[in-house]
């Protein structure tokens, strides 16, 4: 896949003009700043968990890390990176994302387990971590069972569950900064707290090591799947959905607060708020990405109507709106879903197994 460029047609507004470039300078070149593949208007829609948004305006997948460090380096520092993982928990909006995108290949989604703690590529799912450490007898990872997402999006969001998340159990994370350095961060220069670390914009986390305790790999194999399980239960994970829309305000339950105001079910278009977990949206077919944000302002209101809590976004909301034009013509529907969807390298079936980032297994 050396310097693969694919489109290249820039998609243009209802009035016929290009739309504008997010580039100070000249866009990346393929083969001459990048070794692994370059797409103009690469599709965002195609993986992420809601399957709405408008594109990248360059959707680049590095070979390794050097490749990306390299990338970063030769760009202008105006132009824009937003490193993506799976998508699950982010809405891009109809008008799509100005600048460089970048998802990390299969390459950079390797587990190992190394002195009693497990090495992972950025790219590799939360499953495969946990996995990875019960089988080599380290506990205290399984939250990270429960997790449609890639390690990076797990260490830029702080991810958790069931009363852990990662600032737990992360010992330091390489990270590309926007400059195209390649640095190793100990766990505390993230300044994690609930859903947040404190990565720049624009720096790619592209690897991150994680601690345990000793166990028994039956013990720790047997929570898996009460996780599995419980989760199964109580959330829609068959559907397109971004996970918890809101943070849980500090003594409140989120998704008992929007339950209280009358907003389960509740719809905008195709969008709706889950049934099964109110604090879930869901894209039930051809929503687009405005209606899923504004039915997420909606609940907001209606909570601090009923509550007078303000609920915080916890789904990261990336790019630009599209003009009204655009979404009359559906250009923020994003393509619809089909069963040759499932065999995409990062894509998830409406009915079947979780997503793997980069093909990652
Ligand atoms: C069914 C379901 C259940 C969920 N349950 C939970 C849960 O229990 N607990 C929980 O915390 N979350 C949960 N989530 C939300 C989501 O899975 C997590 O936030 C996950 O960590 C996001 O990972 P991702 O790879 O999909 O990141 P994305 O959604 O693609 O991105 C999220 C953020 O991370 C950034 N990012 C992604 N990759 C990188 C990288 N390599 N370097 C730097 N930044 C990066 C993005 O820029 C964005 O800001 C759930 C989601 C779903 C759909």
């Amino acid at each position: 896949m050396q310097g693969m460029v694919e489109g290249g047609v820039r998609e243009r507004d209802a009035s016929g003009s290009p739309l504008s470039t997010a580039f100070g300078g000249p866009p990346p070149r393929a083969g001459e700043d990048l070794r692994g593949s370059l797409t103009a208007n690469g599709s965002l829609a195609d993986f992420i968990w809601f399957r709405t948004g408008g594109p990248a305006e360059w959707l680049v997948r590095p070979a390794d890390i050097e490749d990306l460090a390299g990338l970063l380096k030769g760009l202008n520092p105006s132009t824009p990176v937003l490193p993506v993982g799976v998508g699950s928990n982010l809405i891009v909006r109809d008008g799509g994302v100005p600048g460089v995108v970048v998802r990390l290949p299969k390459a950079m989604a390797k587990v190992s387990v190394q002195d009693g703690c497990v090495r992972a590529g950025a790219g590799a799912m939360g499953i495969t971590v946990a996995s990875a450490a019960r089988d080599a007898g380290i506990a205290g990872l399984e939250f990270l069972r429960g997790i449609p997402g890639t390690v990076g999006g797990a260490v830029r969001m702080n991810a958790g569950a069931y009363g852990r998340d990662v600032s737990d159990i992360l010992v330091e994370a390489t990270v590309v900064t926007r400059d195209g350095s390649v640095e190793v961060w100990p766990a505390e220069k993230l300044g994690f707290t609930y859903r947040h670390s404190d990565l720049p914009a624009g720096a790619v986390v592209v690897e991150a090591v994680f601690s345990g305790t000793p166990g028994d790999p039956a013990v720790i194999g047997a929570e898996m799947d009460r996780i599995a399980a419980e989760r199964e239960a109580s959330q829609p994970l068959r559907s397109r959905t971004g996970g918890s829309t809101f943070k849980n305000p500090e003594g409140h339950k989120a998704w008992a607060l929007i339950d209280a105001a009358g907003c389960r079910g509740l719809t905008r278009g195709d969008a709706q708020v889950s049934e099964k977990h109110c604090n879930f949206l869901l894209n039930l077919g051809s929503a687009s990405s405005a209606e899923i944000e504004a039915l997420g302002e909606e609940v907001r209101d209606r909570v601090k109507a009923h509550s007078g809590v303000t609920l915080e976004w916890e789904i990261q909301r990336v790019g630009e709106h599209a003009s009204p034009a655009r979404l009359r013509e559906g250009a923020g529907g994003g393509p619809a879903l089909s069963t040759s969807d499932a065999a995409g390298d990062g894509g998830r079936p409406p009915l079947g197994p979780l997503p793997h980032a980069g093909g990652e297994a």
